[in-house]
This record gives structure tokens, sequence and C-alpha cells, in this order.
């Protein structure tokens, strides 16, 4: 078994009510880590990784409003590819989740709601609905952001990447998208998307140059390029006349914390822990 198949196994026998249902990392020492992306919904923060059986250790988790992938160069497509690269995540999951308000929510509302937080329409990009990426459909949008991460010229073709959603009621998943069974059709197909790519990796070189102008590549450290950009940004922002908030002194540590008193479960968790062996 692989590793997503025994995910879904022993998520599904957890969920029946089987208390030896779990799974045991050390079988996959070649899987894992895992690099995850998923919304930044809270209710998520006590479901995983308990709920996929895998150490929070091992689980590279990014995310972002509506786990979206925009485009096969973007923000969060750079971060994939080095949770990969550098960080040695051996598989990827796009982790959708039932009732994300970011799916909920529609444009007019979205422009409503940035109107009453002082952003005024004309500030935001023209092409609204393709900048923040808004979607209908939880299952469609990660269908999307698979396909795009399977393409992206950033991933490369031995990384299998899966579609999820979990349920944030009940933590069961489903397995929309089976990495497994795309990879092994994808090194053929992989040249065909390298040739075809040729003007995606043009353009990802051009947007470097405009940003880190005389910079050369191998003096540069990764994050030396996203600074550059973040100043060119904060540069445009302020020719744009907004001003930047204030920079407010985070509070001092005291010596005791503040308890924070835990809130009882509000569901039977599932929790895979050591199951038998
Ligand atoms: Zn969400």
């Amino acid at each position: 078994m692989r590793l997503f198949e025994a995910i879904i196994d022993a998520n599904h026998r957890a969920l029946a009510g089987d208390p030896n249902a779990g799974l045991h990392p050390a079988d996959f020492e070649n899987e894992l880590p895992l690099v995850a992306l998923t919304c930044i919904d809270p209710r998520l923060n006590p479901l995983l990784p308990a709920v996929l059986g895998i150490p929070p250790e091992q689980f590279i988790w990014l995310r972002n409003a509506g786990n979206i992938i925009t485009g096969p160069i973007s923000s969060t497509m750079r971060s994939l590819s080095l949770a990969c690269a550098v960080k040695g995540g051996k598989e990827i999951a796009i982790i959708g989740h039932t009732d994300c308000l970011v799916g909920k929510t529609t444009m007019m509302e979205l422009i409503e709601r940035l109107r009453a937080l002082g952003v005024e329409r004309h500030l935001l990009p023209d092409n609204i609905n393709e900048y923040f990426g808004t979607f209908s459909s939880e299952r469609q949008n990660v269908l999307k952001a698979v396909d795009i991460v399977r393409h992206s010229p950033l991933i490369g073709p031995k990384i299998p990447v899966h579609g999820l959603l979990v349920d944030v009621g009940t933590g069961k998943l489903d397995w929309l998208v089976n990495g497994y069974q795309t990879l092994d059709t994808l090194s053929s197909r992989w040249q065909e998307v390298a040739k075809s790519a040729g003007h995606t990796v043009d353009a990802l070189r051009s947007l470097a140059d405009f940003n880190i102008g005389e910079m050369k590549f191998p003096e540069t450290k990764i994050g030396e390029i996203v600074t550059r950009g973040e100043n060119w940004l904060s540069e445009q922002m302020h020719q744009l006349g907004t001003q930047s908030p204030p920079v407010r002194a985070e509070p001092k540590p005291t010596a005791t914390p503040p308890k924070i008193p835990l809130p009882p479960p509000i569901r039977p968790r599932v929790l895979l822990g050591r199951g038998r062996k």
C-alpha cells in the first residue's frame, strides 16, 4: 500500500469506529514528509495533520485563503517547489475543505467587504476574479489547483500530486485526485509539457530580471529576489499615495503567559494514533 492509500484507508476505518486504525510513518519513509496546501480556515487547525495519521514533523503545511493556486509560477507554486527541493517533500496534496467561506463569498460581497475596510474598488486589480481566484465549487477548486501544480515547470515529473477534500465536521477525507495514477503517465507527457512551458519559463526569467536588475542568479539567495520584489511593490504603493500602516510594537511577553481556556471538543475527533503493527 502506498502512502495515500494507507491514509484514506486508516481515515475511513477510524470514522467507522475502528480503534486500531492508524498508520506507521516508518513504513512510508520514502513518501514522507508530505507537502500540503490547505485553506486558512481555523477549523482546520485541530484536524490536520491528525486526520491524515501522520506526525506533525512530517507535515509541511502551506496555507492560503481558499487553497487557491493562481498560476504555474505563482507565489504559492514557488513555495510548493521549495518545499520539495529544499525541505525534502516527497508528495504534494491539495486539501480543500467543506463549507469554505472563500468559495461562498461572491465577488459583489467581497467588493462590499473590502470597501467597508477602506479599500476602494479602483485600487483593486481590474481582473479581480482572476486575481482573488474565487471559486464556487470546493471540488472544482481542488481539481484546478492539482492540474496547475502537475503542469507547473517548477515541480517536475517525480512528485505525485493528490487532491483531497476534508469534511470540517467529521474529519473524513475524500480522495479527489489520485496522484499515483497520473504520475505513471506523466513521464512521457512531461516532455510535451516542458516544451509547451517554454514561454512560462521565459516569463519567470523576465520577471526575475525585472525585479532583481543586475543581480546574478548563482550568487543570489532565494529570499533576496522576493525582497527586491516586495521593495518594488511597496515603492509602487507609495507612488499610489497610500501610506503603510504604522508598525506597532509587539506586546512584551509576560513571565507567565495567560492561560488559554480550551473549548470542549465540538466533535468526536478522528485521532489516528499509534495503530496495530
Ligand atoms: Zn476555506
